[in-house]
């Protein structure tokens, strides 16, 4: 018997969906999730207490209407909270899948207090993944064309969401992307196992259908140049994030055996989708002892490709303790599962190696100290602590620095000291640049983020777009 009442939460766990067994997981690039089915996220879905105060749509950065399309789906209203859906968010199934919800969404939840919090991200995944196999698609009929035309570089989450919004408001959004697919690092970072590839080959197929054109396979810079692009377009936005690898400036880096971690998951990738140009490019890890040095979400996804190509072990070193990893508390867990190993407060001070290859990471023990000036408590080595972690493959996964393109300068972009373009949200047009012409978003703009808080500045700025565009 379905329960559906006012205290539903008291009577009904909070329930994620069940995972596949761990020995499908660590061999498998698929979700690792089975998807809801219609009577559990009736049942998780009612139990949103509805609070007059939405604080998980205020932490939401796209500020989704959760309640009410909790309210809608556990009614069966499939369509009604689709469409609610799309209305603040461009990707509402990819974020369903990749948001670290712990600290936004779910983590804002009033059910936190000790009844455990509505499911909302995989909630939104069924919503649209459900209403898109029924046939439902975003409906444009009513979009009265302006004959402007916007130049989008950049095909990840900030391009999509700046894309989606003008192509709602009769603005014809063509979107350059050097890569053969959209998706950005949604495509060519995030692997498999957290989001299946078909989720945004779809997506390029309803795009499509919406009057979004799509120029692959076309770096601006080199096969169309951006004064070509001011020349033919009303506006142009940039959303072409941040690809500048980050190192950790001590001895051994430049090791066989030691690779940048976007390198290693792109390899992965396209050998996957079949884009692989030569097997030579593939890192396989298969019978290897991998460490990886990060703790982020991309350390996460290179430890559990790792487990996935066949690793002999995964270890996971990382300088500060659990609490205070910057990657999420799902993924991290989910690759505990999978057999990584992780060592905490454990710095890498020097990569080892017999001449020819790496043989180890020499790490040294950590204890937290004072907070540094964004608050977070710094480690401090514990002298005398030395230990090699053997390895024969290392992974780095220090995070990314903006990598500004040479030609921003000859069309007047303005950076900040740390090379990210200046964009400010609260400009009069928002996210527009020191060239009136142009805008920008997403992790050119914040620096390496997330998924949903690109879209959400994609979007703001085609408002931004909008506005000068006086449309
Ligand atoms: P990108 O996604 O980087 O897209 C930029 C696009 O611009 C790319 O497709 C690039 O090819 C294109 N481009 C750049 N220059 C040019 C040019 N000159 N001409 C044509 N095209 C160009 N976030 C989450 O929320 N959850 C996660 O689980 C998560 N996991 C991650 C895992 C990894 C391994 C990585 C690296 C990141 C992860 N992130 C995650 C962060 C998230 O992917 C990014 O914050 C987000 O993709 C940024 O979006 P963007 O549109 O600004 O840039
Ligand atoms: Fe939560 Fe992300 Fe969905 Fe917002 S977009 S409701 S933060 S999962």
């Amino acid at each position: 018997e379905r329960l559906n009442n006012d205290f539903q939460f008291l009577d009904v766990a909070r329930q994620d969906p069940t995972k596949k067994p761990i020995d499908v997981r660590k061999a498998e690039f698929v979700e690792i999730y089975h998807p809801f089915t219609q009577p559990e996220v009736e049942g998780q879905s009612h139990r949103c207490l509805a609070c007059g105060n939405p604080y998980c749509e205020w932490k939401c950065p796209v500020h989704n209407y959760i309640p009410n399309w909790l309210k809608l789906i556990s009614e069966g209203r499939i369509f009604e909270a689709a469409e609610l859906c799309h209305q603040t968010n461009t990707l509402p199934e990819v974020c369903g899948r990749v948001c670290p919800q712990d600290r936004l969404c779910e983590g804002a939840c009033t059910l936190n207090d000790g009844f455990g919090a509505v499911t909302i991200g995989n909630t939104e995944k069924y919503i649209v993944d459900t209403a898109f196999a029924m046939g439902w698609r975003p409906d444009l009929s009513h979009v009265k064309p302006t004959g402007k035309r916007v130049a989008i570089i950049g095909a990840g989450p900030a391009g999509l969401g700046c894309a989606d919004v003008l192509t709602r408001n009769g603005v014809k959004a063509v979107v350059f992307d050097r890569n053969p697919e959209i998706g950005g690092l949604l495509t060519f970072g995030i692997p498999e196992f957290k989001m299946e590839k078909t989720v945004m080959s779809r997506r390029r197929e309803i795009f499509t259908g919406m009057g979004i054109e799509f120029r692959l396979n076309t770096e601006v810079g080199k096969d169309v140049t951006m004064a070509e692009l001011l020349q033919e377009f009303d506006a142009v936005f940039l959303g072409m994030g941040t690809y500048t690898y980050m190192k950790g400036g001590f001895p051994g880096e430049d090791l066989p055996g030691v690779h940048d971690a976007l390198d290693f998951l792109i390899a992965n990738v396209n050998r996957n989708l079949g884009f692989e140009k030569s097997p030579a490019d593939y890192i396989d890890m298969a019978g290897k002892q991998v460490v990886v040095l990060g703790g982020g979400d991309t350390a996460m996804d290179c430890n559990r490709t790792s487990i996935r190509q066949g690793a002999r072990s995964v270890a996971c070193a990382y300088r500060r303790d659990e609490a205070n990893m910057p990657g999420s508390v799902r993924e991290v867990k989910n690759a505990r599962e999978e057999g990584v190993e992780f060592l905490f407060n454990r710095q890498p001070v020097e990569i080892v190696g017999d001449g020819t290859k790496v043989t180890g990471v020499k790490v040294v023990e950590t204890q937290l100290g004072a907070p540094d000036a964004r608050g977070r408590r710094s480690p401090e080595p514990i002298p005398g602590s030395e230990q090699i972690l053997p390895a024969d493959a290392v992974v780095l996964a220090f995070g990314f620095r903006p990598s500004p393109a040479p030609w921003f300068a000859d069309i007047g972009i303005d950076l900040d000291a740390s090379g990210r373009v200046k964009a400010p949200a609260e400009a009069e047009f928002s996210y527009q640049t020191s060239n009136p012409k142009v805008f920008a978003g997403g992790d050119m703009v914040r620096g390496s983020d997330l998924v949903v808080t690109a879209i959400w500045e994609g979007r703001q700025a085609a408002e931004g777009i909008l506005d000068f565009l006086d449309v």
